[in-house]
């Protein structure tokens, strides 16, 4: 059976006191189905507040959205791997398209942020996605084989998770479809596996809803989503864990 996650971004959204409510509803919701994984990336201020509710939870599990690379020091406002994991994540995203937009992150920074992941003991999620621009000059392919060589260098390890998010369909309503999608998950698969990768699993993100999950995940490339915008209510949020996918 086809393992499938459902990885929830809230971005600069949900406090700790509206994260044990929002925890509550969603698991009230009843048990997940079979073969699926919900990772949830609240903001550092509500990250344990979302790992205790998830206390003896195997399938549900919180991760943070992005850690400096330094183990600690006088970094004011980062958040080290250690801090994270002691918060409770076992996940961290690394690479978003916010962090890289918004917050001028580079591809050498990915790399370090990697690294300072797997020193922590976080499953790194690294996000790659090329501009509207870099997709109309054909260049969609070369910007994600760039962002996948700086953050994993040139052998990668056994398990490998990718958030493929095109900048353009982040936030924006549009998606890719399931056939854009599609091609350019092959073509980091075969870059992974290229390189040593035995697991790889590549999530779709880009304006992902109610409306289009289930055609997306009836591709089989697509080992499921990261969303933003449609995962900050509890009760669509656990609609859109349950999609049906053929
Ligand atoms: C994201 O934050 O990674 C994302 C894909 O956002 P949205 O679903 O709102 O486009």
């Amino acid at each position: 059976m086809r393992y499938l996650v459902f990885a929830a971004n809230w971005k600069m959204n949900i406090g700790p006191v509206e994260a044990r409510q929002y925890m509550r509803s969603f698991l009230d919701a009843g048990e997940l189905p079979s073969g699926r994984g919900v990772w949830v990336f609240p903001p550092a201020v509500s990250l344990q507040a979302v790992a205790q509710s998830l206390a003896g939870q195997e399938h549900i599990v919180a991760g943070a959205q992005d850690i400096y690379w330094e183990p600690k020091g006088a970094f004011t406002g980062a958040i080290s791997g250690a801090l994270a994991a002691q918060a409770g994540a076992r996940k961290v995203l690394i690479g978003h398209s916010e962090r890289r937009h918004v917050f001028g992150e580079t591809d050498a920074d990915t790399g370090k942020k990697m690294a300072a992941a797997l020193a922590a003991d976080l499953q790194p999620v690294l996000c790659v996605g090329e501009t509207l621009e870099q997709r109309e000059a054909g260049k969609t392919l070369a910007v994600v084989a760039r962002q996948l060589e700086a953050a994993l260098g040139t052998k990668t390890r056994g398990e490998v998770t990718i958030a493929y998010e095109p900048v353009w369909a982040i936030g924006t309503g549009k998606n890719a479809t399931p056939k854009d999608a599609a091609d350019v998950h092959m073509a980091i698969r075969r870059w992974l596996t290229d390189r040593g990768a035995k697991v790889t699993r590549i999530l779709y993100g880009g304006s992902v809803s109610l409306k289009n999950a289930e055609d997306l995940l009836a591709e089989p490339e697509i080992d499921g989503v990261l969303v933003g915008g449609a995962s900050l209510d509890p009760h669509a949020w656990a609609e859109l864990v349950r999609t049906r996918s053929a």
